[in-house]
């Protein structure tokens, strides 16, 4: 065990080919998936994870994680039969009012081309496959800027329909934009396991398991970087990244 090991939490959403910024491309994906059987990495699920950060464990190197964020359809189409054939586990994140329908919730940018999303067949299909499906709100608000009964609804009444749909407990949330606040991660800690954030940083066994940071794979989906997001050279390029990020956000 190396006590420094990092665990990079992988955040998909959408496997196409419109270049967009919640995009990969099928053949980039299987490349990714590819790399990570022959170089033995270790797939764990979230609640490997949060197991790890709570008995302060630290994680096995090579360990990695999955998760889709949304539910895009193109998962089943796309990425669950390269994740089957590894033997691949991850978390898909369903925002439950809209699974058979398209991503057009309220907010979503005009950049983002319109897609179907999951349907519950096929999202039972997959759970039967080991994938795990993890809450997301029911309508992908901003959840700071409504009523917090409102934003209380809205996670727990997904994780209840996922539940209902899939008589399993569902243990992990992410936060719509990963826009949150003490309270919501309150209301969070006392229904769920554990729930992930967009803060781009590699988690470690000193994460807190609601706030679990991620990368997403926009900021390291081009060349070499993937292949690279296990050496320290990546945690001080993601740290450029996050930088550039936050300064644009506060201007
Ligand atoms: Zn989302």
């Amino acid at each position: 065990m190396n006590e420094n090991y990092k665990i990079p939490i992988l955040t998909y959403h959408s496997i196409d080919n419109s270049d967009s910024v919640i995009s990969i491309d099928t053949t980039s994906f299987k490349d990714q998936m590819r790399f990570l059987k022959d170089y033995l990495f270790n797939v764990i699920s979230l609640n490997e994870v949060v197991m790890h950060i709570r008995k302060k464990q630290p994680f096995a190197e090579k360990s990695i994680a999955i998760t889709f964020d949304d539910g895009f359809k193109n998962i089943f189409s796309d990425a669950f039969p390269v994740l089957k054939e590894y033997g691949f586990n991850a978390t898909v994140f369903l925002t439950t009012n809209y699974c058979e329908r398209l991503n057009n919730w309220p907010g979503q940018p005009d950049s983002i081309k319109a897609q179907p999303l999951l349907s519950w067949a096929e999202i039972k299909e997959m759970s039967q496959t080991g994938m795990q499906f993890g809450a997301h709100t029911m309508n992908h608000p901003y959840l700071t800027r409504i009523p917090l009964k409102d934003a209380e609804n809205e996670i727990l009444s997904s994780k209840k329909i996922i539940e209902d749909q899939l008589q399993e407990e569902v243990k992990f949330f992410a936060y719509p934009y990963g826009d949150f606040n003490t309270d919501i991660v309150n209301v969070v800690n006392q229904s769920f396991g554990g729930a992930c954030s967009t803060e781009l940083a590699i988690a470690d066994s000193k994460s807190n398991p609601f706030i679990l940071e991620r990368v997403d794979i926009f900021y390291i989906k081009y060349g070499m970087i993937f292949k690279r997001l296990f050496t320290p050279y990546v945690s001080c390029y993601l740290k450029s990244r996050r930088l550039l990020r936050d300064l644009r956000r506060f201007f």
